[in-house]
C-alpha cells in the first residue's frame, strides 16, 4: 500500500478485498470532508482496476500498456466527469455521454471506469440521467462517484452505491504523513500549525505548506484574537491587516471563529463579536461565489464595519 494515503488504507483493503471475493460494487460513491483524499483514491482504484498485471502488493505496475496510457491521461476505457471549463456544474450533455461510453464495448480491457467526482455538481436532469444508468448498470462499467456530502446526492442515487465514509485523520496521523512527506522539509513546528490550519484535511494542509501561506496567517491571526478578546480596537486590527490578502484574512478569520465558537480556545472572548464576525463572512463568501469581480478593499471594508 505504498501510495495510499495511511488513513484510506481500511477503505483501500476493504474495496481490493470485494474485488477478491467477485464483489466489487459496480457504483462507488466516496464521501467525506474536502483534503482527505476521496478523488485521489478514486483515481487510484481506477488505475489498478485497469493495470494488466497489478503487483504482490496490489498496486499498479507502472509498466504495462495500461499504465501507461493511464499516466498519460489517455487510457480509453477511463471516464473521468468534472465540471466544465466555465461552469460549475456537470451537465445533461456530459451523462448523456457517459451512457453512450457506458454501452459501448472497453476498448483494451474488459471493463470501462467512469469518475464523477464531485457528483454533487451534477444537474438535476442529469443526477435522473445517471440514476437510468445506475438502475441497469451495463455489466462491464464501473462508477465511482465523490461528494463532500452524502446527502448532497439524491437518496435514489445514494441507494444504487456502495458507499465509503472517508474520516479526517487525527492531528498526530497527518503530521506524521506531512513529516514522511521528502518534498516538504519543514520543521515540526511549522507542521503542526498546518495541520492546526487544515481543520482536519491532510491534503490541504500539504498545500498549504507548498504555498508558504502559513506565516501570513499566524500574523493576520495574533490580531484578530486580540480584537475578540477586546484587548485591541478594530482600528488596531484594520491597520494590522493593511496589505494582507482578502483570501488570507477570510480564511484565518474563519478558522478562527471555528476554534473560538468549538470551545478550543478558553480565553475570555466576545461571544457575540465572533458570531457577528462569521455571519459577515459567511455574506462576503456568498458575494465572492458569485464569480462576479468585486472589489477586495469593499468586501475588507465589509468585515471591518462596526
Ligand atoms: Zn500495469
Amino acid at each position: 500500500m505504498d501510495n495510499i494515503f495511511p488513513w484510506c488504507e481500511e477503505i483501500w483493503t476493504n474495496l481490493l478485498f470485494a474485488k477478491k471475493k467477485n464483489r466489487f460494487p459496480h457504483a462507488i460513491l466516496f464521501h467525506g470532508n474536502n483534503g482527505v483524499g476521496k478523488s485521489e483514491l478514486a483515481f487510484q482504484l481506477a488505475h489498478y482496476l485497469l493495470c494488466a498485471s497489478p503487483t504482490k502488493n496490489e498496486q499498479p505496475c507502472l509498466i504495462c500498456k495500461d499504465c501507461v496510457l493511464f499516466s498519460a491521461g489517455t487510457h480509453g476505457d477511463f471516464y473521468n466527469i468534472s465540471p466544465e471549463e466555465n461552469s460549475k456544474n456537470i451537465g445533461i450533455d456530459q451523462i448523456r455521454n457517459l451512457k453512450i461510453a457506458a454501452h459501448q464495448k472497453p476498448q483494451r480491457n474488459n471493463i470501462k471506469i467512469f469518475v464523477i467526482a464531485n457528483a454533487n455538481k451534477m444537474t438535476i436532469s442529469a443526477a435522473n440521467a445517471l440514476l437510468k444508468v445506475l438502475e441497469e448498470p451495463p455489466g462491464d462499467s464501473i462508477f465511482i462517484l465523490t461528494s463532500e456530502r452524502k446527502h448532497f446526492l439524491s437518496p435514489t442515487i445514494l441507494s444504487r452505491c456502495h458507499q465509503y465514509q472517508f474520516s479526517s485523520p487525527s492531528d498526530e496521523l497527518t503530521e506524521q504523513w506531512l513529516l514522511s512527506d521528502p518534498a516538504l522539509v519543514f520543521t515540526k513546528e511549522i507542521i503542526k500549525d498546518a495541520t492546526f490550519w487544515s481543520l482536519g484535511s491532510p491534503l490541504l494542509a500539504q498545500k498549504l505548506l507548498k504555498d508558504g501561506v502559513i506565516s501570513e496567517y499566524q500574523t493576520c491571526l495574533a490580531p484578530l484574537l486580540a480584537f475578540f478578546s477586546k484587548k485591541e480596537s478594530l482600528a488596531f486590527l484594520s491597520k494590522s491587516w493593511q496589505g494582507k490578502s482578502l483570501v488570507n484574512i477570510l480564511y484565518v478569520s474563519q478558522v478562527a471563529c471555528y476554534y473560538l465558537l468549538k470551545g478550543t480556545w478558553t480565553f475570555d472572548f466576545n461571544k457575540k463579536r465572533v458570531y457577528q464576525w462569521s455571519r459577515k463572512i459567511i455574506d462576503i463568501k456568498k458575494m465572492t461565489a458569485t464569480g462576479i469581480a468585486l472589489n477586495e478593499a469593499l468586501l475588507l471594508d465589509m468585515l471591518l464595519a462596526e
